[in-house]
């Protein structure tokens, strides 16, 4: 089955219109028509071949949210007409020990788990494409339920990547009514993890660099917000954060915010920094047995959890809408954080 999609040719074209075939829904395959697919920063990369092993053309896209039009014989949770969502994963081997723990992100099979895009179909070498496109076949285990209200679903699209890769280090690390949280960067992850953390009953600190986002986080569902920048304000924190998840992707100085962090308290990194982060005292975490840990994305069960959880709350991200022809523009905009907070490409202008 040929397809519109947007993708790139290589590394120095921009995103242009392109014809890619998916596949004929087979026995565990939901066949969807795409209407809404959200804009991660990790397009950008991929399009522009900004990290190693891209293989062009590439056709980015990771938080989809479509229709069902087909299923195969052996589906047994979708059917034609239902509203679903894809994230960043089409398949894993299903074997291991992560995948047995429904943490398929983690997934040690032979060829790990399969990228959306840029990865490889059954380890067989044949690229996968995403979400900027009509229409993507998935097999049902990577297939999510959206319940979301109809006037809900372009804004519900980057729950699928930003909404769960927040969630499933808030869940994990057990964010809740009692504890204290720390959300470091107001951008597209940062403002997921704000909204969430605030719904699981944290009392939410935002850090952010810029004054100029003082208020929007408190809209967002913080209850304080530190500028980061201001030694002072940073000190009337110090040691009193249970968790603190950091979203930001550009190295910075982590002992500013382990300093922060209470005795046994976690800090998570969920950015990947282009270069390393100038390396944590271990001082710092010795004297308060504190950990730095990392997380990503989050396993298809946590997925589902998580947008049933915002469905009931009425959460969605903040979004701007796009045609596919915007999204070069949109592009340029992400990389002066001129956007609040997430493009969403409106695929009916396919
Ligand atoms: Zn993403
Ligand atoms: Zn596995």
């Amino acid at each position: 089955m040929q397809v519109k999609a947007f993708g790139a040719q290589s590394a120095t074209s921009p995103i242009a219109p392109m014809t890619i075939a998916r596949r004929a829904a087979g026995p565990k395959d939901v066949a969807i028509k795409i209407l809404y697919c959200g804009v991660c920063h990790s397009d950008l990369h991929t399009a522009r071949g900004e990290w190693s092993g891209v293989r062009f053309p590439t056709v980015p896209g990771h938080e989809i949210i479509g229709r069902v039009t087909a299923v195969g014989a052996a589906v047994t949770r979708f059917k034609e007409g239902d509203t679903v969502g894809v994230g960043c994963m089409v398949d894993s081997c299903r074997k291991c020990y992560s995948c047995d723990d429904g943490l398929e992100q983690y997934c040690r099979g032979p060829h790990g788990f399969q990228l959306t895009y840029n990865g490889w179909i059954d380890g067989s070498g044949e690229n996968t494409y995403g979400g900027y496109s009509s229409a993507i076949t998935v097999d049902e285990h990577f297939v999510l339920k959206i319940t979301h209200k109809e006037s809900d679903l372009a804004a519900a699209a980057p729950l699928l990547c930003a909404g769960i890769t927040t969630w499933s280090p808030l869940r994990h690390w057990k964010a809740g009514p009692g504890k204290k949280v720390g959300v470091v960067g107001i951008g597209g992850l940062g403002h997921m993890g704000l909204k969430l953390a605030r719904a699981l009953g944290a009392h939410v600190v935002a850090f952010t660099t810029s004054p100029a986002k003082v208020q929007d986080a408190r809209d967002l569902g913080a209850h304080e917000v530190v500028v980061s920048r201001d030694a002072a304000e940073m000190a009337k924190h110090a040691e009193s954060l249970d968790f603190i998840l950091n979203t930001v992707a550009a190295p910075h100085d982590l002992d500013a915010f382990i300093a922060l962090l209470k005795r046994d308290g976690t800090m998570t990194l969920v950015g990947a920094p282009a270069t390393p982060h100038p390396s944590p005292s271990v001082m710092g975490l010795i004297f308060g047995r504190k950990s730095l840990a990392g997380s990503g994305i989050g396993g298809i069960a946590e997925t589902q959890e998580m947008l049933d959880f915002c469905a009931r709350h009425g959460i969605v991200s903040d979004v701007e809408m796009i045609t596919p022809a915007e999204i070069e523009a949109a592009y340029g905009r992400m990389l002066k954080s001129d956007v609040k907070y997430r493009f969403v490409i409106d695929m009916a202008a396919l």
